[in-house]
């Protein structure tokens, strides 16, 4: 029986598991490993330290389906919409730009719940807390080392993460990497931003005429959404929670920085913005250093990219191999784009290219 390891429990992850386990029925044996608490990557879901069911998206905010994807990747969305785990946006977004034909879809439970949904559906064995630093070739197998605990050996190994990360392993991997693989690796860029969570008091009131709102004209907010107005949960018993994410040029400008100092910096802007926002009950402050890549012609569909300083993999190939006997890929939303369509591209991407061995 093979044995996978996918780094990385976000979305490309734990849907190329999901698959996996649908095409090796029986034959794979799956781990899915992340050195982050829980499962999301930039799917992540927060919950308040004093009320867990008080969440907020501080990553992804929702799904938008193109004309294209709507038939390319409709098995995807309408399983995730039967399962109410994706429902239609119908609440007001101030700002937002949409290409004709296209729509957006929520997540009721926290966009997490996809990702979820996906690992459930995998039966993998999913470990958190496990940061891979070295992967290294013994014997024909790849010999797994975390910053933590014993080495294990894979049969085969797929790597989801941000790409900047997979260049930071150690161990054979560095060799098994070609000249012109690094090249192109070394060109995908990620714009970098924060974000900050804000829980309140249920019964709190949130006195403002839409859901979320883009803007344009503070240098340093671009978006602010009422989260879970946005995800249609209102509840008397369950507090509000707000979401601010910063524009690029003031992610960028402050990325080194302590992160209570920029969480205060943030605060002040919306305080400016938002005279009357109640105070909160508490506040989480988030650095996406590698937020998202952007494709020239996603710069027009997409309403939280505002200009083009980064780039995916040259082609968007889905998925590049590193080594093929075993196999050793890379994937996720560096080699297509940031978004739930890119990130599934590249795990059905990964899943075809693994057909081959997963027939033996
Ligand atoms: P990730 O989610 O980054 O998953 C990679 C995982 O690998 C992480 O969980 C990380 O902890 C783990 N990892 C990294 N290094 C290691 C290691 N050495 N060992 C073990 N684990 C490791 N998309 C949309 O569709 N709609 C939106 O509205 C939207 N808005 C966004 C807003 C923000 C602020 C951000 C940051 C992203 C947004 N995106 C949006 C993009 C979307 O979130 C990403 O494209 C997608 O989540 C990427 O998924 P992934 O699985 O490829 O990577």
């Amino acid at each position: 029986m093979s044995r996978i390891l996918i780094v990385g429990a976000g979305l490309t992850g734990s849907l190329c598991a999901h698959l996996l386990r649908r095409e090796g029925a029986g034959r794979l044996q799956l781990a899915v490993w992340d050195k982050a608490q829980g499962a999301g990557g930039r799917m992540s879901t927060s919950r308040c330290p004093s009320d867990p069911k008080c969440t907020v998206d501080l990553g992804a905010q929702y799904i938008t389906v193109t004309s294209d994807y709507a038939q390319k990747h409709k098995l995807f969305h309408d399983e995730l919409v039967a399962k109410g785990i994706l429902k239609p946006l119908n609440a007001v977004v101030e700002g937002i730009v949409m290409k004709d034909g296209s729509y957006n879809l929520v997540t009721p439970h926290g966009v997490s719940s996809i990702v979820k949904h996906y690992l459930s559906q995998s039966g993998a064995d999913v470990c958190y807390e496990r940061h891979v630093t070295q992967i290294n070739l013994r014997d024909g197998k790849w010999e797994v080392s975390c910053k933590s605990g014993s080495p294990e050996t894979f049969d085969v190994v797929v790597l989801t993460m941000p790409v900047p990360q997979i260049l930071q392993l150690e161990g054979d991997i560095g060799k098994l990497i070609n000249e012109n693989q690094r090249r192109q690796l070394e060109t995908v860029s990620y714009s970098s931003r924060y974000a900050l969570g804000l829980f309140y008091e249920a019964g709190t009131q949130i006195d403002v005429p839409w859901a979320a709102k883009y803007i344009t004209d503070n240098p340093c907010i671009r978006f602010i959404s009422i989260d879970n107005k946005k995800r249609n949960v209102e509840s008397s018993d369950i507090g509000p929670s707000l979401v601010v994410h910063t524009s690029v040029p003031f992610g960028v400008e402050h990325l080194e920085q302590e992160k209570d100092e920029v969480q205060h910096v943030i605060l002040k802007h919306l305080e400016t913005m938002l005279p009357n926002l109640p105070k909160p009950k508490s506040v989480k402050c988030q650095k996406w250093r590698y937020s998202q890549v952007v494709t020239s012609t996603q710069l027009f569909l997409q309403p939280w990219t505002l200009l083009r300083v980064t780039e995916a993999f040259p082609d968007c190939p889905g998925q590049i191999t590193l080594h093929s006997e075993p196999f050793l890929l890379c994937g996720g939303d560096g080699f297509t784009h940031s978004n739930f369509d890119g990130c599934t591209e590249s795990a059905v991407r990964i899943v075809e290219t693994l057909a081959s061995c997963l027939k033996n």
